[in-house]
């Protein structure tokens, strides 16, 4: 029998969410046993899943149009979807730019920042452009499971995975269920 596909991706967020999921540690290799890891950050396989994945895991929030294109097509293609950690489910921390306008935060990031180095906003067409907010996923997409935390702990998400493979309702609760 065909393994059920799992696919991640991540979008505007930091790394964080990603390493918690590796942090599974040993139980991962036993999880990829039961699954097909279609498409990852982690296997550099930064294009859109194919068709007839079980669970579709999106960490970040949606933060400029290439976020939404990927978000939209992982729910297209993803049976259920998770929103995994803080960002993705409210925002999180890149959500903080909503006090600006867009032009405010992409001048504050490129030309007023301490940080910058030649003082231009980027136009790369390939980045994608600023949405007018940075949202959570479930704002611009059905989300089956949000799993909060910045991160979700490892055993968060393995239980959730779990259930998830195993046809459970996967409703994160007691030590599971944390926002930060
Ligand atoms: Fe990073 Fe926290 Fe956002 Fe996850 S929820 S992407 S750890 S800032």
């Amino acid at each position: 029998m065909a393994k059920p596909k799992i696919a991640t991706d991540w979008l505007g967020g930091c790394a964080g969410c990603h390493m918690s999921l590796l942090d599974i540690d040993e139980r991962i290799v036993a999880l990829l046993e039961l699954v097909e890891l279609t498409s990852s950050p982690v296997t550099d396989l930064k294009h859109p899943p194919e068709e007839g994945v079980a669970v579709g895991v999106l960490e970040g929030a949606i933060n400029n149009t290439v976020n939404l294109r990927v978000a939209r097509q992982m729910r297209q293609r993803c049976k259920t979807l998770v929103a995994l950690g803080d960002c993705a489910v409210f925002g999180g921390v890149p959500a903080m730019r909503n006090a600006f306008t867009t032009k405010e935060a992409l001048e504050r990031a490129y030309i007023t920042s301490e940080s910058t180095v030649d003082g231009k906003v980027p136009q790369d067409p390939e980045l994608g452009r600023l949405t007018k907010r940075c949202c959570s996923v479930g704002e611009m997409v059905p989300v089956d499971v949000n799993l909060p935390g910045c991160p979700p702990s490892a055993d968060a998400i393995f239980n959730t995975l779990s259930a998830l493979l195993e046809g459970r309702a996967a409703n994160p609760t007691g030590d599971d269920l944390k926002y930060d």
